[in-house]
């Protein structure tokens, strides 16, 4: 490699938290968590039953505050520090690994754990505490209207206009830990590669034939990915190289 990069778009999925022990949300068996996405994920059961779902979330919140970022999250950090370029983490993960990694500019485009939405006014806030439908919203005091910032099935996606951006302007595109032939990140491949970037896919195993992918590279993203980026942070020219 010998290309100095300007802006970096890195797109996590959940393989990049299962090396931190977490179970993938979405599974290709149409379960999340081991429930069934319509009792959970779908803003229907959240009308039907806000509880319910209430509950089914402040049981995820302790696991998700106790896990511990991997080598995949914290060589972002290292990247982010010492790599010329502005760099951006797109994450379809919940967890909040990135932030405790130290990672910066990280969009949550399924929303986040530790975060409450109020669908009467929009005001969203941090919580890692439990929530239930008795709750009143801290900033227009409506009762039974918050949700967690989740983005569930059949919502918008979050963040989608700075991420276009983002999309717009990268000349490198790191997708790790998710299937490079679904929804969204597909499209933000199809979108990074029309406007020149180098794509990289991280993933196990073998998940699509991607042609759209420069390069594919399998294997535990806590390896793999770290390797990467010290490729890349080889190739920075030093200060004195700089001022020749
Ligand atoms: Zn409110």
């Amino acid at each position: 490699m010998t290309r100095l990069y300007k802006n970096i778009v890195i797109l996590t999925g959940a393989g990049i938290s299962a090396e931190s022990g977490l179970a993938t949300f979405r599974s290709s068996n149409g379960l999340w968590n081991n429930h069934r996405v319509e009792d959970v994920a779908t803003i229907e059961a959240y009308w039907r039953n806000p509880d319910y779902v209430h509950q089914f979330y402040n049981e995820m919140r302790p696991e998700l505050y106790n896990a511990k970022p991997n080598p995949a999250h914290l060589c972002i950090t290292e990247l982010q520090k010492k790599y010329p370029a502005h760099i951006a983490v797109v994450t379809q993960n919940v967890d909040t690994l990135h932030e405790k990694a130290g990672n910066q500019n990280v969009f949550h485009i399924h929303g986040q754990i530790n975060q409450i939405v109020c669908m009467n006014c929009g005001h969203v806030f941090e919580t890692w505490g439990d929530v239930s439908s008795e709750d009143k919203c801290e900033h227009c005091g409506t009762t039974g209207m918050l949700k967690p910032n989740i983005v569930f099935f059949g919502e918008s996606l979050l963040y989608m206009d700075q991420v276009d951006r983002l999309l717009n302007s990268c000349d490198l595109f790191v997708s790790v830990g998710t299937s490079g032939v679904v929804y969204p990140a597909a499209g933000f491949v199809q979108f990074a590669k029309m406007f020149g970037a180098d794509t990289y896919e991280f993933n196990m195993e073998e998940t699509s034939n991607n042609s759209l992918f420069d390069k594919h590279i399998y294997g535990p993203a806590g390896t793999t990915l770290p390797q990467f980026v010290q490729q890349l942070l080889a190739d920075v020219p030093t200060k004195e190289e700089m001022s020749k």
